[in-house]
């Protein structure tokens, strides 16, 4: 038997489709989207369409954006010799938001996975080395610590120790396959103190 209307079905198959919503809470988004005044309606769908539209990534880091570089790469004050390499925005966001690092970030979008089909040209590693060229003095290898974000770092590190840039690995006080965003930021300040050569 169906419950809801074609249209009430249609949301919700949407909704399921985003990461982390299962069944259950697409039939609560989309029932609540059905009892929202229809201005909000409207003010949400601009929104997410204004967003997807405008925003791209940063042409030196590769994080998102509404100009061509990000605030962080745009900031003189940032140390620019010194880059950390994350998997992923929501770990330079976890890092940002501790305040504490002053260098600048470069974002992998994902890790190597051999088991997933996802090589060192489906990544952003590419683009690291070719930031490399300019001055840099070190490159922090903060993927996490999963099979993959080690595999990766491995990757980077014998990719650029030819180029004399030093490469660090953040400690491993960060849990074993722990996204680096549920860390908090004491674990993450420590692991970027604990730092070592490798
Ligand atoms: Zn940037």
């Amino acid at each position: 038997m169906d419950l809801y209307s074609g249209h009430i079905n249609q949301l919700i198959e949407q909704f399921a489709k985003l990461p982390g919503v299962g069944n259950k809470s697409a039939q609560r988004l989309a029932l609540h989207i059905i009892n929202m005044p229809k201005e909000h309606v409207q003010r949400f769908a601009k929104v997410m369409l204004d967003a997807r539209e405008n925003i791209h990534y940063c042409k030196t880091c590769y994080t998102l954006t509404d100009n061509e570089e990000c605030t962080i790469c745009a900031n003189a004050k940032r140390d620019h010799k010194t880059i950390m390499v994350v998997e992923n925005i929501r770990d330079l966001a976890a890092y940002e938001k501790t305040g504490k690092f002053e260098g600048v970030y470069h974002v992998l979008h994902g890790a190597i996975s051999p088991m997933l089909g996802v090589g060192p040209a489906d990544i952003k590693l590419k683009e690291l080395v070719m930031r490399l060229e300019g001055e840099v003095d070190e490159v922090i290898i903060a993927t996490n610590s999963s099979l993959e974000g080690e595999t990766t770092a491995m990757y980077i590190s014998k990719l650029i120790k030819s180029t004399g840039v030093r490469v660090t690995r953040i400690a491993s006080g960060v849990p074993v396959g722990g996204d680096l965003e549920c860390i908090d930021e004491m674990t993450l300040l420590r692991a970027l103190e604990g730092r070592t050569e490798i």
